[in-house]
């Protein structure tokens, strides 16, 4: 398999500083599944090109068992490690360009920071997902994506197309971050289980994602990918990484993620017309009034909004805010003047950091869950897990949840059709689509619900918001 780096920058000969590897020779290093060598076909002022080439042993592989899941007995022997761009690739960056990976040039750290021109091209790499989602992952991070797909054999067309790709990046950037992509992004679009992932994978992916992972759009299919899906490891990868982007819900400060801010600006702008969200606050504040709770748990409370509402209530001995964002509760903290609040309320009121979609026992013992526009923040796999931890363990004895309608969005004139009224949003259900999910979670777990509209009704697509109300049958 083959990687190609290129790059136009004068003297283009300094891309041997800057990959520890003198031009002039060629490098050979062997490894456990096979043999690397790096080599430079041509360097000169105006142009620059190293090639990565890995030799696999695919027999060698088996030998050593180094994991590889197989589906039968003869592809442990034939299949496409040979020459697919893969993990076994990426080892090899890692192993061939370690100082370049680590930002590190010895002779020329002047050069480590400097964005340059560069290319790489791939002759084979698996995209699994097609082309679609190798723009996905890369455009985001500023590269021109060409691409080819290759036939699975030229000599019978009727075959159709493989999963393998030409593949050339472009890019002007430092080499340290162009690589980072590459080993992050290229198993990412292999996405076969090859190897056993453990802990230290999250935090490989950390390290090697940072600083551009956190705010990619994509960074959860990534996380998820990247960790083979195990979920309990991409969960946590997808949790440090909302915490490092800081991710907050629909009021993030300007010192936010550039996307976020925009994302978040353009669905407050959407519903400012209505002041919707003042509608959504004082309509669930009702219900958990009409509820006539006396504890209230706010599950994504974000920045306290509701908790901000709900705390003077006299009603209320116990109020609690839990939100998977740090930066999210201390501007909740910094709202409620929490430290500056009579001792009665401070003891009343409680702000948790944990995940909705893990069981906690402080969810428990609550009169009234409010779930405030937060499913529609979860992806749509997670959402069984949600159900369980609120529905199963945490068992309140009513729950009030809202989420957007997406038959109003086309009320939106400034939303283009098709688009969700936040980037951050995983889906957005139509009245139908919540109403049967709420039905389904109802009759699993002995809740009986009824639906309610917030906000300006329209005749033919409901309203802006819907809320459901469920409360225990037991
Ligand atoms: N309820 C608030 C915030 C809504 S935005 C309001 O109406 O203003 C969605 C919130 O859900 C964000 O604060 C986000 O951090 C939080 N969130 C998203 N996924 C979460 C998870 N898995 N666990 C806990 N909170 C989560």
């Amino acid at each position: 398999m083959l990687l190609t780096i290129t790059t136009t920058h004068v003297p283009a000969t300094d891309l041997g500083y800057l990959l520890h590897k003198n031009p002039a020779r060629v490098h050979a290093h062997e490894q456990s599944y096979g043999k690397a060598v790096v080599f430079y076909p041509e360097a000169t002022e105006q142009r620059c090109t190293a090639v990565l080439a890995v030799e696999v042993d695919p027999v060698g592989l088996v030998r050593d068992r180094r994991g590889f899941a197989t589906t039968g007995l003869l592809d442990q022997y034939v299949n496409d490690r040979p020459y697919a761009a893969s993990s076994l690739l990426t080892a090899a960056m890692n192993e061939m360009f370690r100082s370049a990976l680590n930002g590190r040039s010895a002779d020329r750290p002047e050069l480590v920071d400097r964005a340059i021109p560069l290319a790489f091209e791939f002759p084979a790499l698996p995209c699994r997902g097609g082309e679609v989602l190798l723009r996905r992952m890369f455009e985001p991070l500023g590269y021109a994506v060409e691409a080819r797909q290759l036939p699975l054999d030229p000599d019978f067309p009727s075959w159709g197309e493989s999963a393998y790709f030409h593949v050339t990046l472009t890019t002007t950037a430092t080499l340290q971050a162009a690589l980072s992509h590459l080993y992050v992004l290229v198993p990412v679009l292999d996405n076969s289980k090859h190897y056993w992932v453990g802990e230290d994978e999250v935090e490989k992916l950390l390290r090697r994602g940072e600083p551009w992972l956190a705010s990619h759009p994509e960074r959860e299919l990534v996380a998820r990918r990247y960790l083979k899906h195990r979920r309990s490891l991409a969960d946590l990868a997808i949790e440090r990484l909302v915490e490092a982007d800081g991710t907050l819900g629909e009021e993030a400060p300007n010192d936010q993620a550039p996307e976020i801010v925009r994302g978040d600006s353009k669905e407050q702008s959407l519903e400012r017309g209505l002041s919707l969200n003042d509608r959504r606050l004082a309509a669930v504040a009702a219900a958990v009034d009409s509820l006539r709770a006396a504890s209230v748990i706010d599950l994504g409370c974000g920045e306290g909004k509701l908790l901000k509402v709900l705390l003077p209530s006299k009603a209320l001995s116990r109020v609690t805010g839990v939100d998977v964002s740090h930066r999210a509760l201390e501007i909740a903290r910094d709202r409620l003047n929490l430290d500056r609040l009579p001792k009665a309320l401070q003891d009343k009121l409680a702000l948790l950091h944990g995940s909705l979609i893990y069981r906690d026992a402080r969810f428990s013992g609550f009169d009234v869950a409010t779930v405030v526009e937060v499913i529609e923040h979860l992806d749509e796999p997670r959402l069984e897990a949600f159900a369980r931890v609120l529905f199963e363990f945490a068992r309140p004895k009513a729950v009030v949840m809202t989420t957007p309608n997406r038959e109003y969005n086309a009320r939106f004139e400034s939303l283009p059709a098709g688009q969700f009224r936040h980037p951050d949003h995983r889906f957005e259900w139509t009245r139908g689509e919540f109403s049967a999910w709420a039905a389904l979670q109802g009759g699993r777990f002995g809740y009986d619900f009824r639906l309610e509209p917030i906000g300006d009704e329209d005749a033919e697509l409901g309203p802006p918001t819907q809320m459901a109300i469920f409360t225990s049958l037991a």
